[in-house]
C-alpha cells in the first residue's frame, strides 16, 4: 500500500476540475475511474464527418475563476462561440409551431408568445411582494413575482429542458439562486437588473456561450493532461475506511484488487454511487445521498440533407413547454450553432426526450426515441425523409433534481460529512449541474483543500483571482 496527499474518485468534469486547481496550488492528486476514458458524462462522438456530444454540448459562462481555468489550460484558442444575432435565435414551440423567443423589450410587447394580460403581469413584477418560505418551488416564485403565463410559456420549458426538472418540485434557491438573491436585495428582479447594469457598468462580468474545436473533448482533455493530475482508468473503488491520519481507498483494477493510503479523498461520482461507498461507514449520510433523485435524459441525434428540411433554421433550436403534450423537451440545431459539426450540405440536429416530465423515457427501446424524436421535429421543421444518420445516447441517471427539501438536505449532508476529516463531496447534485458551476465549485473546494495539504501558512496561489473565504465558499455551493 503506498500513499497519495489526495485521491479524487470520479474522473467526470467535478472530479477533474478539483484535480486541476489542486495541481494550480501545487498539490499533486490521483484521478480514479471505473471506466477507460476520463469525462463522465462528458464524450464527443467523431463519425462520418459529424461530430456529436454524448452530453453537454456547450458552456454558459460569467464566472471569473472559470474564464482563469480556460486561459490558464491554453483553451482561450481553441473556443468556439455561439453566434451572435440573428443566428442565435432561440424559439418555443406553442400550439404545435415555432414561435421566436424575443431578447429586447420592444420584441417582447409585440410577441404573440403572451397574451395582454401576461405582458402587463410582467410589467407589474417590481409591484409584487416579496416572497418569505425559504423552500418556495420555481413554480410558486415565479408565478409570484412574473404571473403564471410567464411560469407555463417561458419558465418552464427552461427547467424541463436543459435541466429535466419540474418547477412545481424544484427548489426554487438551488435551481435560480440569483433570481432569488435578486429578489432578497432589491426586492423585484426588474430593479435588481437594472441596479446590476447601472452599478456593475464596467466590472459586470461578460456572458459567453462557447464550445471548443473538437468539441467538449477538448475540455476534458486540457483538464486531464494540466501538471500535477494523473490519472488510473479502469479503476472502480469498491471501498472507503479511515485510517491512520487518512482514508484507504481499494479499487477493483485490471490488475486485481488495489489499496492505496491517502490524506483527502474526493468523491467526485453521482449521489447513489456515493451512498453505495459509504453505507457501512456512515448509514444517515448514505441515506441522505441516496435521496437525491435523478431524471433520464435521452438524446437522439438526427443528422439530415439541408435540402430535406423546409425550415430556413435561422437560429440556435427550441425548447417545447410542458403544455404542448410533446415528448421532446427540446433541439439543439448543432450543425448552426458551431461550425464544422456536420459535412457541407448537411443538417445535425440533437433531440432531447425525458427529464422529470417524461420518466418512462427511462424503460423505451433506442427505437421508440428514435421515432418520437422524428414525430416531434417533422411537422415543426418541415421534414419529410428519413434521416440520413442516426446516433442515440442514453443516460439513465442523467441529472439530480433539485427538487422538495433539497437546500435542507444539502445541509444535512454537509453537517454529517465534518464527522469525515478529509472526505469531499463533489459532483452534480452540489452547486449546480452545468459544466461552469463544476469548475467554478472544484475552484472553491480545492481552495478549501489547499488549507491543509500545502506546507503551513502558504497562501493560495492561484494569480489573478481573489482567495473566497472558506466557509462561505462551501456554504454557496451548498
Ligand atoms: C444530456 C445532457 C446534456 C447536458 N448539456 C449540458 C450543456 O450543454 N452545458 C453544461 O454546462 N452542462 C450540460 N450538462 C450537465 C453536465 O454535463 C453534467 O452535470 C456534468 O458532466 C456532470 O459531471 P460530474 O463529474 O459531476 O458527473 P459524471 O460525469 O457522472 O462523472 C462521474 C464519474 O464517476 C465515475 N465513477 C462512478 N463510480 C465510480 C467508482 N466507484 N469508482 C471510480 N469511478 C467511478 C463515473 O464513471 C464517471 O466518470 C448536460 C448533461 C446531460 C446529461
Amino acid at each position: 500500500m503506498s500513499d497519495r496527499d489526495a485521491i479524487v474518485i470520479g474522473g467526470g468534469v467535478s472530479g477533474l476540475s478539483v484535480a486541476w486547481w489542486l495541481g494550480q496550488a501545487g498539490v499533486a492528486s490521483e484521478v480514479w475511474e471505473q471506466d477507460g476514458r476520463l469525462g463522465g458524462k462528458i464524450a464527443t462522438r467523431e463519425a462520418d464527418g459529424y461530430v456529436t456530444e454524448r452530453a453537454a454540448s456547450l458552456m454558459l459562462n460569467f464566472r471569473p475563476e472559470v474564464s482563469r481555468m480556460l486561459t490558464a489550460s491554453g483553451l482561450d484558442a481553441s473556443r468556439v462561440m455561439c453566434p451572435g444575432p440573428p443566428a442565435n435565435q432561440r424559439y418555443l414551440v406553442q400550439r404545435g409551431k415555432l414561435v421566436p423567443v424575443p431578447s429586447r423589450l420592444g420584441g417582447l410587447i409585440r410577441s404573440p408568445l403572451w397574451s395582454l394580460g401576461g405582458k402587463l403581469r410582467l410589467l407589474a413584477e417590481p409591484f409584487a411582494p416579496r416572497g418569505g418560505r425559504p423552500d418556495e418551488s420555481v413554480s410558486e416564485f415565479v408565478s409570484r413575482r412574473l404571473g403564471r403565463e410567464l411560469l407555463e410559456k417561458a419558465m418552464e420549458p427552461y427547467i424541463g429542458g436543459p435541466l429535466a426538472s419540474d418547477p412545481d418540485l424544484a427548489s426554487a434557491q438551488a435551481v435560480l439562486p440569483r433570481l432569488v438573491a435578486l429578489e432578497r436585495r432589491y426586492g423585484s428582479l426588474a430593479f435588481g437588473v437594472f441596479a446590476h447594469k447601472v452599478l456593475n457598468r464596467r466590472t459586470a462580468p461578460v456572458h459567453e456561450v462557447f464550445s471548443f474545436r473538437r468539441g467538449m473533448a477538448d475540455l476534458i482533455d486540457a483538464l486531464a493532461s494540466a501538471p500535477g493530475v494523473s490519472f488510473r482508468t479502469r479503476h472502480t473503488v469498491t471501498q472507503l475506511e479511515p485510517a491512520r491520519s487518512g482514508w484507504r481507498v481499494t479499487a477493483r483494477t485490471p490488475e486485481g484488487e488495489r489499496t492505496f493510503r491517502a490524506s483527502h479523498i474526493v468523491l467526485s461520482v453521482p449521489a447513489p454511487r456515493a451512498a453505495t461507498l459509504l453505507h457501512s461507514l456512515d448509514h444517515e449520510l448514505a441515506q441522505l445521498l441516496r435521496g437525491i433523485e435523478y431524471a433520464p435524459v435521452t438524446v437522439v441525434h438526427l443528422a439530415f440533407d439541408r435540402a430535406a428540411v423546409r425550415h430556413p433554421l435561422i437560429g440556435t433550436g427550441f425548447l417545447v413547454p410542458r403544455t404542448e403534450n410533446a415528448q421532446l423537451t427540446g433541439c439543439q440545431w448543432v450543425s448552426n450553432v458551431f461550425p464544422n459539426r456536420a459535412p457541407l450540405g448537411k443538417t445535425l440536429l440533437a433531440c432531447y426526450l425525458g427529464g422529470a416530465r417524461a420518466p418512462e423515457t427511462r424503460e423505451w427501446n433506442d427505437n421508440r426515441c428514435i421515432d418520437a424524436a422524428i414525430a416531434g421535429l417533422a411537422p415543426l421543421l418541415g421534414i419529410d425523409a428519413a434521416p440520413e444518420q442516426v446516433w442515440v445516447d442514453r443516460h439513465d441517471c442523467a441529472l439530480p433534481l433539485y427538487h422538495g427539501a433539497y437546500s435542507g438536505r444539502l445541509r444535512a449532508i454537509m453537517e454529517r460529512l465534518k464527522r469525515w476529516p478529509g472526505l469531499q463531496l463533489a459532483a452534480n447534485y452540489r452547486g449546480g449541474i452545468s459544466i461552469r458551476d463544476r469548475i467554478g465549485e472544484a475552484y472553491a473546494l480545492a481552495q478549501s483543500m489547499h488549507v491543509g495539504l500545502a506546507p503551513r501558512g502558504a497562501r493560495w496561489p492561484v494569480a489573478g483571482l481573489p482567495s473566497l473565504p472558506i466557509c462561505a465558499a462551501h456554504r454557496s455551493s451548498s
